[in-house]
């Protein structure tokens, strides 16, 4: 058996029910990729537009694909055919983009919005209050469904700061899911290969674990 599909089967066996997860493959090449969905794998996160259309085209049809890293605007229409969830929605302009390109295909898409918590500056998404802010001003959408929340804990040794992160986004989606009962607003995805354990302790309902599946990117 390959190292991925051990990786795999030792983190699912060790992941509590109603936590999804995501095998980040970005940077991998579409053999690996194979190697995880032969261990049962289907649902795969890409950070790049291109990459994602080219693996896609590669790997079998049940695929539920993922887009986990920052979104250019012109980039949408390349994969709102086909996209099963954009977790980095940053900005109000990248939504409405979505709600766009979902609009001219008459095709449903689910996206969750990206907050930041961490301390880096470089660190994309809402603080929670623009996060608040742009709910209250969009609603909900015709085609674009707003599932859930993404965000990125700082990369960081200290367990304290990490959890304290977690749970400001947890304390957030639960304030959020409760504003918005008529829609489902049930994803909460946190935590990656690093943190993943403090971020189901504190309650994510999503991980997207690269490294601890596939090993270091050669980026
Ligand atoms: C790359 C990436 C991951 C996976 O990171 P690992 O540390 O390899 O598990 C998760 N989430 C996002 C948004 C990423 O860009």
């Amino acid at each position: 058996m390959g190292t991925i599909t051990n990786n795999l089967q030792a983190l699912r066996a060790s992941l509590p029910e109603g936590v999804a997860l995501v095998a980040v493959s970005k940077f991998h090449p579409v053999e690996a990729l194979q190697e995880a969905y032969a261990a049962g794998q289907r649902l795969f996160g890409e950070s790049r537009a291109q990459e994602l259309v080219k693996k896609r085209g590669e790997m079998p049809e049940d695929v539920a694909w993922h887009f986990i890293g920052p979104l250019q605007s012109n980039k949408v229409k390349e994969i709102v055919p086909f996209v099963s969830l954009i977790q980095s929605v940053d900005s109000e302009k990248l939504l409405l983009e979505i709600e766009k390109q979902a609009a001219r295909l008459e095709r449903p898409v689910r996206v969750l919005l990206e907050i930041h918590v961490a301390r880096e500056e470089t660190k994309h998404g809402f603080t929670p209050d623009e996060c608040r802010a742009l709910l209250d001003r969009v609603g909900s959408l015709p085609h674009t469904q707003i599932a859930g929340l993404m965000g990125m804990a700082t990369l960081t040794d200290d367990e304290a700061e990490i959890r304290r992160e977690f749970r400001t986004l947890r304390a957030l989606f639960d304030e959020l899911r409760g504003n918005r009962p008529a829609t489902p607003f049930d994803i909460l995805s946190m935590g990656m290969s690093h943190d993943y354990q403090i971020a189901i302790e504190e309650g994510s309902t999503m991980i997207r674990v690269g490294t601890h599946i596939f090993g270091e990117r050669e980026y």
